[in-house]
């Protein structure tokens, strides 16, 4: 039987166990699909303090696992296929094995949201990618053109960093205005390899018949004209989709499936707290992930020490 289980391995997570570790609760927890999160794929992170030249995400959360670890945090590897919070202790079933735990904190992410078209759909891992840092650099897109879409802080990032290898970036945006920080826009936009295509949207990927991706049909929202733009890859950067659907019915979530906290972390169902992106859309920074990670493990062993008392 767990003490405090701890679902993802992002900064949440880690954050969770940090803290559960050093509260003697010797929390487990249970890596996800992605070990180490949405983090693990971004090259350099410039805005967690402490670091004053940056530091490599991947970096980043190695650091977080190895103390947590130092302070008696253990991991699981393997993805959540099901939990049951009707009942307790409550139960959750990691690739086909059954865990115990009295507490559990939620700390599963968010995964990249998809444009929803079939021929993205048929060319995924074909020349359309969701990474341009764990993809960029294939050979494919050497020298290519290539088209990013989105207009926030990850598709600024991912045009910026396919600068290095693509002949020109497209970066396809539906408004005419990036909603990206300051910084990181005046970057992109200021960058002689990137080319903002504005008011426009990806219609189709070309070519799903040649099983890979030569270019990309776009269209003008303002004017109804549709172009291609002839491109080696697709790096889709268009925001995230919370990773809570197990939870769907048993916790308490929003429209778009961010959970909803009741108060502080904790959630609807006692004994169950919530950290990081699958319940925020509004910050989602890697320091306020590790924030409410902190959080999350604060009231989780107040819960404890309150049911022991
Ligand atoms: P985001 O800020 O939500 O931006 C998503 C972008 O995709 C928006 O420009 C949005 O357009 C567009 N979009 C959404 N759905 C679309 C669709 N179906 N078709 C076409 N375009 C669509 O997501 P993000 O860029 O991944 O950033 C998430 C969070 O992480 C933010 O808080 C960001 O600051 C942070 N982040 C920070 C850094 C950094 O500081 N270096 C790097 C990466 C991410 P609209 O603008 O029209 O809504």
């Amino acid at each position: 039987m767990e003490k405090v289980a701890i679902i993802g391995s992002g900064c949440a997570g880690w954050t969770a166990a940090l803290y559960s570790a050093r509260a003697n609760l010797k929390p487990l927890v249970l890596s996800g699909a992605q070990p180490g999160g949405l983090l693990t794929t971004t090259t350099i992170v410039e805005n967690y303090p402490g670091f004053p030249e940056g530091i490599d995400g991947y970096e980043l959360i190695t650091r977080f696992q190895k103390q947590a670890e130092r302070f008696g945090a253990r991991v699981k590897f393997g993805q959540v296929e099901s939990a049951d919070l009707c009942r307790e202790p409550f139960l959750l079933t990691v690739d086909g094995e059954t865990i115990q735990a009295e507490t559990i904190i939620i700390a599963s992410g968010a995964s990249h949201r998809h444009l929803g078209l079939q021929s993205e759909n048929k060319l995924e891992n074909k020349g359309v990618t969701y990474c341009a840092t764990c993809d960029g650099a294939l050979p494919i897109f050497r020298n290519q053109p290539l088209v990013v879409v989105g207009g926030g802080d990850s598709a600024c990032e991912e045009a910026l960093y396919l600068t290095r290898f693509g002949s020109v970036v497209h970066l396809v945006h539906r408004r005419d205005q990036l909603r990206a920080s300051k910084i990181m826009a005046e970057r992109t936009l200021s960058h002689d390899k990137i080319k903002p295509v504005w008011n426009s949207v990806v219609t189709e990927v070309l070519d799903v018949h040649q099983d890979k991706v030569t270019g990309v049909r776009v269209k003008n929202l303002k004017t109804d004209v549709e172009q291609v733009l002839d491109s080696a890859g697709l790096f889709v950067a268009i925001g995230h989709i919370p990773n809570t659907q197990i939870f769907c019915g048993a916790i308490d979530m929003d429209e778009m499936g961010y959970i909803i906290p009741k108060h502080g972390t904790a959630t609807n169902v006692p004994g169950v707290f919530v950290a990081g992106d699958c319940a925020d859309h509004v910050y989602r920074q890697a320091v306020t992930a590790a924030g409410t990670g902190c959080a999350a493990a604060m009231d989780a062993e107040r819960y404890l020490a309150a049911r022991n008392e």
